[in-house]
């Protein structure tokens, strides 16, 4: 039965999305990134980015002297040997390399070139480069989380980049895109995986439409913003204003299946015994709803009909007024609206009828008071959806109610039972 799996669907679904969040990686590794240029550019930060700080350390004599432009000239003088010793590029592949703030180029061991980098520069496998946007989308930015595209990252721009010291930290994969404000950057979680987190307007039942989550027309019991049941409308879901509950539309050419909740519109009401119930709901009750309402509630009725039985002879002191047992089975103020699809619908337990036979009623017009008569154990109200077997009381029949759908004991419903 879909109404009772659905929390369970739902509580999955927020594990799943709550408790596995994707994970945090390092930044690129090669398995990630499909462009070797950009790998090499935001490839292994950690690794270059040190680099390219312990450069100025290692080196920093070498630096102060080459970067007075005399890079060249370690075989003019006497003291060759010794400054060839000194060159920053003694001992390095050709190439480019970083050496703090400038990068260096070498050839055969030497240094060819020192170009200066005001912002730093960072060592990469493919030659290195001075710092600057193109090469670390972190360049501009002051040290925070940010969503790629923000920063103008051009590979990985739904996960989410953090920035420190101008250089990329670390990258979180995120499996469904990033999202927030700049500087804020996070993984977007699934959408809330309970429609009813969305209900606004308290408890009650709420078209997915309404709620804009879940499916749209499925009519969602919501209490405590928990989906308590929900049901499919098999004919679409009535949106209502703010305050009032959404219901199913009734099929096409009404039908049983219009019922709505036997309570004035809005009115919130426990379920006590749904259908099937082992309590009592069994064999010819097995589609009966109770409803623990106090004595003197006022009860509409569920679909237009024409009043087929009415029984108040069951007065104040008398025995089965208050409750009783199987020898109150008969003894019970009740009554039957006979419908046009040539069912009837009973309404048990009353303090009173309120319409006589004969009368014609209409949806939701009020026709009774509940109460505690007959075989019951408290007050509340019983209904059940009927064929017309020449009694009060027939074999029930399966009713879903328009508004709240097949609501099993323990439930709490608002009525739909809206003019
Ligand atoms: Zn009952």
């Amino acid at each position: 039965m879909p109404i009772a799996r659905v929390p369970v669907v739902l509580i999955a679904a927020l594990c799943v999305a709550a408790c596995s969040a994707p994970g945090s990686v390092s930044p690129p590794s090669s398995d990630v990134i499909a462009s070797d240029d950009v790998a090499d550019e935001q490839g292994s930060p950690d690794d270059a980015w040190e680099a390219g700080g312990d450069g100025a350390a290692l080196d920093g004599r070498a630096d102060e002297g080459l970067a007075a432009g005399d890079g060249d000239t370690a075989d003019a003088g006497p003291d060759a040997a010794t400054e060839a010793a000194a060159d920053g590029c003694a001992g390095r592949a050709d190439g480019s390399w970083c050496d703090g703030r400038s990068l260096r180029a070498c050839a055969g061991g030497r240094t060819t070139g020192v170009t200066a980098c005001a912002d730093g520069c960072y060592d990469r496998a493919q030659g290195s480069a001075c710092a600057s946007d193109a090469v670390d989308p972190c360049f501009n930015d002051p040290d925070g989380a940010y969503c790629g595209a923000a920063i103008g990252a051009t590979l990985r721009t739904g996960d989410v980049w953090t920035c420190r010291d101008r250089r990329t930290a670390q990258i979180d994969a995120c499996a469904m895109g990033c999202e927030g404000p700049f500087g804020a950057g996070r993984c977007r979680v699934a959408p809330m995986a309970d429609p009813c987190a969305r209900a606004s307007s308290g408890d009650g039942a709420y078209c997915g439409a309404s709620l804009g989550a879940g499916a749209r027309d499925t009519l969602y019991q919501c209490r405590a913003r928990t989906t308590a049941s929900a049901m499919a409308c098999a004919h679409g879901c009535a949106v209502r204003p703010p305050g009032q509950p959404d219901f199913c539309n009734p099929p096409p050419g009404g039908g049983g299946s219009g019922y709505r909740l036997p309570f004035a519109c809005g009115a919130r009401v426990p379920v006590t015994q749904g259908n099937n119930s082992s309590f009592s709901h069994r064999g010819t009750q097995a589609w009966a709803y109770d409803f623990g309402v106090p004595r003197g509630t006022a009860v509409m009725a569920m679909e237009a009909g024409t009043v087929s039985h009415a029984n108040g002879s069951v007065v104040p002191g008398g025995r089965c007024w208050n409750g009783g047992g199987s020898e109150c089975a008969n003894v019970v103020n009740y009554l039957v609206l006979a419908h046009d699809d040539g069912t009837s619908s009973l309404y048990l337990h009353l303090d009173a009828p309120e319409v006589s036979v004969g009368a014609r009623v209409a949806r939701g017009q009020r026709i009774a008071r509940s109460g505690n008569t007959g075989w019951s154990t408290g007050a509340h109200l019983h209904v059940q959806r009927q064929g017309r077997c020449g009694s009060w009381f027939c074999a029930s029949q399966s009713m879903t109610f328009a508004d709240v759908g097949m609501p099993g004991g323990g439930a709490s419903v608002v009525s739909g039972n809206c003019p």
